[in-house]
């Protein structure tokens, strides 16, 4: 029999979210279960990814040069400290390849982004899990007196998928000074662009004054390019230079290359889709806290129920009705703000639920 390595023992493999299969009766179904943006790519980007297949033949530019000098001027950082992989899934576990292994702890808060357990223990190395404090936001005191000399990271999702709070800039900021120099801060802004809270945490700002501390962004969310895989990080030198050695070699393909190009030149229009998600996040929000639902502030493309053991229950009852939302047993739902009619059923069925 083959070994397959001890880490790797009761391990879970990611899970998606489920696809949408019209319901009986459903008009039509929708998926809200994996925070994707419901809006297609634009024609522009389409475009330009038709004529990138042309040249599907060759490799792709191993390290995205033309989208890391774009990224490079969008974000006024040097070239060198851009780092792309196949979604920043792919750059975390690049990240987490490059500094922790067996006997290495790595912190993050919990409930948070279902990746990480899985991406530290195929490491080896240890997972230290610090609950969400109240109002499911990040308790980064706790995090802080977590850290020992075993500490090689420090995950900070902000805003937190699935509960929705950003940690408050100035919080991170009294944080990131509390934590060893040869700690890295890997600031997961999976969700950056739907952040409207002035005094949420800016990590690029942060990663400009500490060489420890690495931003991690993904063209996934509010760019809607999840189909295509590209996500990136803002680092220095050394952890720059580990993101590419670790890097899966071509992982991130020309398509995604051009097409994540393209997106940034077309940012205004995207921004405006995320602007009305925005606006649809604050009508569901109220909609849901007007039926009696206590829900997390949010500052992602998301809400969060607290449903705790009534959680799978719902799921399935939504699902009947052809909306599919992310259960965590035991915990809560996930529910992702998406075009007007899902919200609209989404609003319906929360509402029929407390009704029972
Ligand atoms: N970070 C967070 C917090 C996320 O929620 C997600 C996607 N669900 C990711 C990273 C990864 O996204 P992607 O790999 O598509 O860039």
């Amino acid at each position: 029999m083959v070994r397959i390595r001890k880490a790797l023992d009761g391990l879970p493999s990611y899970k998606p979210g489920r696809p949408a299969a019209p319901a009986a009766g459903a008009e039509q179904a929708f998926k809200i279960s994996s925070n994707e943006n419901p809006y297609p790519p634009l024609p522009g980007v389409l475009e330009a990814v038709t004529a990138t297949a042309a040249s599907l033949n060759r490799y792709p530019d191993m390290f995205a040069t033309g989208l890391v000098s774009a990224l490079a001027d969008r974000f006024g950082v040097p070239p060198e400290h851009v780092a792309t992989g196949t979604g920043s899934v792919g750059v975390l576990q690049q990240v987490v390849q490059a500094t922790a292994a067996e006997g290495d702890e790595v912190i993050y808060a919990w409930r948070s982004f279902e990746a990480y357990p899985i991406v530290v223990g195929i490491s080896g190395a240890t997972a230290i899990q610090v609950p969400l404090a109240h109002g499911a936001r990040h308790d980064l005191t706790a995090m802080a007196d977590a850290i020992t000399d075993r500490t090689r990271v420090v995950f900070v999702c902000t805003p937190n998928n699935p509960t929705g709070p950003a940690v408050r800039h100035d919080e991170l900021a009294a944080f990131v000074r509390r934590v060893p120099e040869d700690v890295l801060v890997v600031v997961d802004e999976a969700y950056r662009e739907f952040v409207r809270d002035p005094e949420a945490a800016d990590g690029i700002a942060l990663y400009r004054e500490h060489p420890n501390v690495c931003v991690l962004r993904t063209f996934s969310k509010a760019y809607g390019l999840a189909g295509l895989r590209v996500g990136f990080a803002i680092a220095h030198d050394e952890v720059a230079d580990a993101l590419r050695k670790t890097a899966v070699p071509f992982g991130v393909s020309g398509i995604a290359q051009r097409a994540a190009v393209e997106s940034l030149a077309r940012e205004a229009e995207l921004l405006e889709r995320v602007e009305a998600l925005v606006a649809e996040r604050a009508r569901v929000y109220d909609a849901l806290a007007a039926q009696g639902w206590e829900i997390p502030h949010t500052e992602a493309n998301f809400v969060w129920l607290a449903l705790g053991g009534q959680a799978v229950d719902f799921a399935r009852f939504c699902e009947d009705a052809g909306l599919v939302v992310r259960p965590f047993a035991g915990d809560g739902c996930r529910v992702t703000i998406a075009e007007p009619e899902a919200n609209d059923r989404l609003i319906r069925l929360a509402g029929e639920w407390r009704a029972r």
